[in-house]
């Protein structure tokens, strides 16, 4: 009987556009490191910034996955359906004092430097951010690629957890959403890095686990800029997924053999799941999509 390891990864898009090359390959990544470990990949879309969603993104983004053979192994979870754990954990921190009102406006915040909320009465009738405090601990965690990394709370603002606009933030929901689905393994593109410390913090004073986690380089484009929706990075193309996944594969330093170059997706991927090294991306940050195969 095939035995299933309590490995559970996740991959996390926002629909804000099609899935780009980097996306794609932060997506396998978290595919391969999953499967590897016999564990279960979920597949969650992260669509609370309603502001930046885009309409039918969602629906490509699975798609394209699905046309890349990442199949994921449960429902797929939108974070929209998660309004009421987002409000239960805000009320949860209100009542040990952890959290309150800001009325800051970018305005204020570039003109003042901090925000100086907590030290005034707020009318909580107009519209109010939460922040939530940020203590003294230091957080240390040891990331499978980036090593060892330290941040002293203290050095970070207390950051917003709930918008004025009402939408909760990323960092708060995350967290929430890895708990609530029981992930244990996050997977995710190095521009996250910096953001980890906070989220441990908040899973903390949440009582909740913190998961693995291990950051992968970003792709970056001939002009050395992350490729992102903001930087107008092009859809993936559909058309030759097998020629694609082989290129990912270079650039995630797994050297698949040129024998491979001509197998199906299915073989392609089957070799890189039984061969899956991360540890070639030890201390990487970025790989340029033109780099040289390794
Ligand atoms: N939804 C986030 C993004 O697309 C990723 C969340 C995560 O992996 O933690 O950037």
């Amino acid at each position: 009987m095939f035995e299933k390891t309590n490995y559970i990864g996740r991959f996390a898009p926002s629909p804000t556009g099609p899935l780009h090359l980097g996306s794609l390959y932060t997506a396998l990544a978290s595919f391969l490191d999953a499967k590897y470990h016999q564990g279960q990949w979920l597949l969650r879309i992260d669509d609370l910034d309603i502001p930046r969603n885009i309409t039918g993104a969602a629906a490509q983004i699975l798609s394209t996955l699905e046309t890349f053979g990442l199949h994921w192994d449960a429902v797929v979870a939108y974070q929209s359906d998660s309004l009421s754990i987002y409000e239960n954990a805000l009320t949860k921190l209100a009542s040990s004092q952890m959290i309150y009102p800001c009325i800051c406006s970018r305005k204020t915040l570039a003109t003042e430097g901090d925000c100086h909320c907590l030290e005034k009465k707020i009318d909580l009738n107009a519209p109010h951010a939460y922040r939530v405090k940020a203590d003294q601990r230091l957080i240390e965690f040891n990331d499978q690629l980036q090593g060892t990394i330290i941040s002293n709370m203290v050095e970070q603002d207390d950051f917003i957890l709930k918008r004025k606009d009402q939408i909760v933030a990323y960092q708060f929901a995350v967290v929430l959403d890895d708990a609530f689905q029981g992930v244990n393994h996050v997977v995710r593109g190095y521009d996250l890095l910096a953001l980890t410390p906070k989220q441990i913090y908040l899973q903390k004073l949440l009582g909740l686990a913190t998961p693995a986690y291990m950051h992968v380089p970003i792709i970056m484009d001939a002009q050395g800029f992350k490729l992102s929706k903001q930087t107008l990075a092009a859809a993936v193309s559909l058309k030759e997924p097998q020629r694609i996944i082989f290129q990912l594969l270079q650039l995630l330093r797994q050297s698949p053999p040129q024998a491979l170059k001509n197998s199906t997706l299915s073989e392609l991927l089957a070799w890189a799941i039984k061969h899956w090294s991360p540890e070639h991306l030890k201390n990487c940050h970025s790989i340029n999509q033109f780099a040289e195969p390794s």
